[in-house]
Formats: structure tokens, C-alpha cells, sequence
């Protein structure tokens, strides 16, 4: 099967999150399974100062507010995963960012993200052999079906078009007056397509897609509601007899301890005991804290906003955290966040430790030498870090919302461990004391060796493997509809 996959962020070449990781592994499992894939992103500038060695393909003249403007169709020569093509146009995606600075987004990424929809679509349109399948993702991608049926359909022909939602949170939501620009009938702005009380939101275009699916089972029940459908779960409920959930995976090539080059001592399931004599003091020099193998460890690796429960951690942090407890927290994101923890790891020295930065290698050495990965989630559509961190023989505690629920089997008593082959530790409700109450849980059953190993042993035997779950998609991108 032919499949074009189109995503605003891909590893290696541009990460800000979990969906650069998952437009990277879901295309290469779907290649290893013997399919022609292609994926597209933007080209930023961040792609371009890696390294790699791009060829155009083909220069396009797209219509774009009014104008027409060239751009280049780019592939990475010498990558082999998949097929990497990329939308050159320089205006738009050669800054040092690729949404925005600091708290702001670029004021102008709804055209940004127009002009790389209908760059795709000429694409496809110039093709001869065009792609069975367009894999849209996220609302960057919203504009891709309303172009389609507009301007393409009659150059393009039937295509299946699939759209997953990686975080309903980002919509792509703008006032009405932007709209004009796009060069779109009103009527998009009713309801029923983009439009909602004077805004209109982008993300809405890939509900006409002939298949729609959010990254696990649990957030596709979720976002029909509205404590977790963001103004838009009407929409999601008139389209629920199309709309599927497939659990994201983790790719075991790139997130092994036993082969990660950035962790100071290799381990795996068989031998894992350099993760607590070697890894764990390792990264408590690293970081500043006190090299003590009793406390418990707690690392969290992740974007600082509100949804990642980033309030939950400072209000615990402020009232006081357990004895015997340590923290490593690794993000970027809200300036206030980043203002407040601050202020924290000053008046902690030793106990916890706050690094704000964006940065790969130490993200592994927080995932290799933390005990336990905090993960307390306001919502979370899936959550790749629960995953890695079981990968890596490291228990989540994490909010029972979305894909936690999906992926950790939670502990209610400590003989779960032996009975249920639990993996790590589960909280319901959204406040700082159920956090807590769950981290002492966790240190309790730490100080008993033994019971801590076999709970490490349960996640390293767990399976995330894409391979499953790209089936899955195989069987949507087939279904006939
Ligand atoms: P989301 O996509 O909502 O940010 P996910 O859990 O799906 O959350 O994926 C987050 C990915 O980004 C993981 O691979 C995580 O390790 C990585 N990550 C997040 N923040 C950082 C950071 N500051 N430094 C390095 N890696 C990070």
C-alpha cells in the first residue's frame, strides 16, 4: 500500500514532543511491513542545521492568499526509513523556532500551516502514482480536506484520507477575520465544518476525513465529553460511528538500555543492577542532588504546561515533599512554570532539581537512572514517557487519564506486583495530596528490595512495540468508507 503521512514535526528531523516520535516510528513500522511510505513535514531550520543531505524533487506553484508562491519539494537523499520529504519554503519555516517564542505563537502559523496543507496537496496532484492513503495528523494538518474538496478533488480523484488527533488541546483556533485570507467558501464557517461563536478552529477540517482516530482507547471515549473535548465534542460525538482510538507505541530500536549510547552503564531486563549502582548516583551528581541510594528517586521528563499536571508538582513542592524522596524535573514551556521551579530547586538544594532545558541525552538519563517517573496529567491523549520509562525498568506514578489508563497496570495493593503483574502506580483525582499520598505508595514498596525488583521486572516485560498498533491503522487505512 501506498501511504503519504504528513506531520508538522518528524524525529530526527524536528521534536518538540511525543508526535515527532510518533510520525518517525509509525512509518518506519509501516515500511518494515513491506508498505511504500512517505512522510512530510516542513523544512525548518532546525532540520537543516543537522546535517543532512537533501534533494529537490520538484518546485510547486501554490495559490496562498492571494498570490502565488513557489515552494520546493526537498527529500533527505541518504535516509532510509522511509521515504522524508519536505516542504521547503524558507518565509515560513527557516526561524529558530517552530511554532513560536517564549509564550507566543507565531502570528502567522495559520498560513504557515495552510501553505504546507496545500503544498501537499499539489504534490499529490502532480503525481503519477499517487498514494492510496493521506495519513493527516493534528491541526496543522486541518486545512488539508476543505483545500481538497474545494480546489483538488477533480486533479486529484478519490483518495482515503485518515486523520489522527494527537492533542485536542491544540486546535488551531482563530478569529473570523482570518478566515477571508484562506481563500475558502463561507460556509465553512458554519458549524458543522471549522467555525464556532466567532472563531473558527482548523482542527474541525479533519473531521471530514473519511476516518478519524485519537491515540488511545480511553481519550477516544474522552473527548466525546465535555470535561475533556475542548468546546469541539459535539463535533467528535456526530462523527463517533468513525471515530477510533489506536494506543501509540515506542520504537524499542531507539529506546533500549541495553544499546543506549547517553546512559553512563548499559542494562537490560537479565542484569539490571548497573541502573541503581551506576546509572541512579550518575545522575544524581549530574543534577545536584545529595548521592543517596535509599531515597527514592522520582524523574519527570516533559513539556511544562498545564496539561502535564505541572501545577499538581509545584503546589506539592511548596507544601513540602515526602522524606526520602528525591526530584528531577527536565522541561521547557510556560515562562511562570519556569519562574517558579526556578525559585524551588533553590530553596531545595540537593532535593530536587529542576532543569530547564530541552535535551535528548539527558531526557535518557533521567529515564535510566530515576526509580520511579512521575507523569500526573491533567489529560493525556496517550503519553510516550510512561512507555520509555518501562522500557527502561523505571515504574510510572501517573494520573489514571487517557493513555496512562491504557498503559500502566496500577497498584491498589503491593501483592498486585506478583498477582496482577502491576507496573507502576496509578491516582484519580487532580490535587498535589493524591500525588503525594502516591509517591509515599511508591517509596513504602521501594524500601523492600525484593518486591521493587519484581515491579521492575513487570515493566520491562511489557510490550509497546509499534507493530501492533500499526496493523491497526492498516486495517483503517483499508476499510472502505
Ligand atoms: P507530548 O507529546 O504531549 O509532549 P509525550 O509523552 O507523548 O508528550 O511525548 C513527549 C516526548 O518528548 C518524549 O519522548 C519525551 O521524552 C520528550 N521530551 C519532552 N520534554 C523533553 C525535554 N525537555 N527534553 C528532552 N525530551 C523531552
Amino acid at each position: 500500500m501506498k501511504i503519504l503521512f504528513a506531520s508538522s514535526e518528524v524525529s530526527p528531523f524536528a521534536k518538540t514532543g511525543g508526535l515527532a516520535d510518533v510520525s518517525y516510528s509509525l512509518p518506519k513500522a509501516l515500511k518494515r511491513q513491506g508498505n511504500d511510505v512517505s512522510v512530510i513535514t516542513p523544512l525548518y531550520r532546525t532540520t537543516i542545521d543537522k546535517g543532512y543531505e537533501f534533494e529537490n524533487i520538484i518546485d510547486l506553484k501554490v495559490d496562498h492568499l492571494g498570490k502565488t508562491v513557489t515552494v520546493e519539494i526537498m527529500r533527505a537523499s541518504a535516509f532510509n526509513d522511509f521515504n522524508a520529504l519536505f516542504v521547503r519554503y524558507d518565509p515560513y519555516f527557516d526561524r529558530e523556532t517552530l511554532y513560536g517564542k517564549e509564550d507566543a505563537e507565531f502570528n502567522d502559523n495559520l498560513f504557515r500551516f495552510a501553505l504546507f496543507t496545500r503544498a501537499i496537496l499539489e504534490l499529490i496532484a502532480s503525481l503519477e502514482d499517487k498514494p492510496d492513503v493521506i495519513h493527516l495528523n493534528d491541526w496543522h494538518t486541518g486545512l488539508f480536506m476543505p483545500y481538497y474538496k474545494e480546489y483538488y478533488q477533480r486533479r486529484i480523484g478519490q483518495i482515503r484520507t485518515i486523520f489522527t488527533i494527537h492533542n485536542l488541546g491544540y486546535q488551531g483556533r482563530y478569529k473570523i477575520e482570518m478566515f477571508k485570507k484562506l481563500n475558502l467558501p463561507d460556509r465553512y464557517l458554519k458549524k458543522d465544518y471549522l467555525g464556532e461563536d466567532g472563531t473558527f478552529a482548523i482542527i474541525k477540517g479533519g473531521l471530514m476525513c473519511d476516518a478519524v482516530n485519537t491515540v488511545s482507547p480511553t481519550y477516544a471515549r474522552e473527548i466525546t465529553t465535555p470535561d475533556f473535548g475542548y468546546g469541539i465534542e459535539d463535533d467528535l460525538k456526530r462523527i463517533e460511528n468513525k471515530l477510533y482510538g489506536i494506543a501509540n507505541g515506542i520504537d524499542y530500536d531507539l529506546w533500549n538500555p541495553a544499546t543506549d549510547k547517553e546512559i553512563p552503564a548499559n542494562y537490560s531486563r537479565d542484569d539490571f543492577s548497573p541502573k541503581r549502582r551506576v546509572c541512579k548516583p550518575q545522575l544524581q551528581k549530574e543534577v545536584g542532588l545529595e548521592v543517596r541510594d535509599d531515597a527514592l528517586l522520582c524523574g519527570m521528563v516533559s513539556r511544562l504546561a498545564k496539561q502535564k499536571g505541572v501545577d499538581l508538582l509545584i503546589e506539592m513542592f511548596l507544601d513540602g515533599i515526602p522524606d526520602d524522596t528525591q526530584f528531577v524535573v527536565l522541561g521547557t514551556g510556560e515562562q511562570k512554570y519556569h519562574m517558579s521551579l526556578r525559585d524551588i530547586t533553590l530553596a531545595n538544594k540537593g532535593r530536587i532539581s529542576v532543569i530547564i532545558d530541552f535535551n535528548l541525552p539527558l531526557a535518557r538519563r533521567i529515564y535510566a537512572g530515576s526509580d520511579v517517573f512521575l507523569i500526573p496529567s491533567l489529560y493525556e491523549p496517550c503519553g510516550l514517557s510512561q512507555m520509555i520509562a518501562m522500557a527502561y525498568g523505571t515504574p510510572p506514578i501517573a494520573r489514571k487519564t487517557g493513555g496512562l489508563n491504557d498503559t500502566i497496570i496500577g497498584i491498589t495493593r503491593p501483592e498486585d506486583i506478583l498477582e496482577n503483574k502491576a507496573t507502576g502506580f496509578l491516582f484519580s483525582r487532580y490535587d498535589f495530596k493524591s500525588l503525594r499520598s502516591t509517591i509515599e505508595i511508591a517509596r513504602d514498596i521501594f524500601s523492600d528490595r525484593d518486591m521493587w525488583q519484581k515491579l521492575v521486572i513487570n515493566c520491562f516485560e511489557q510490550n509497546f512495540s509499534w507493530d501492533v498498533s500499526a496493523n491497526l491503522y492498516l486495517e483503517l487505512y483499508k476499510e472502505q468508507g
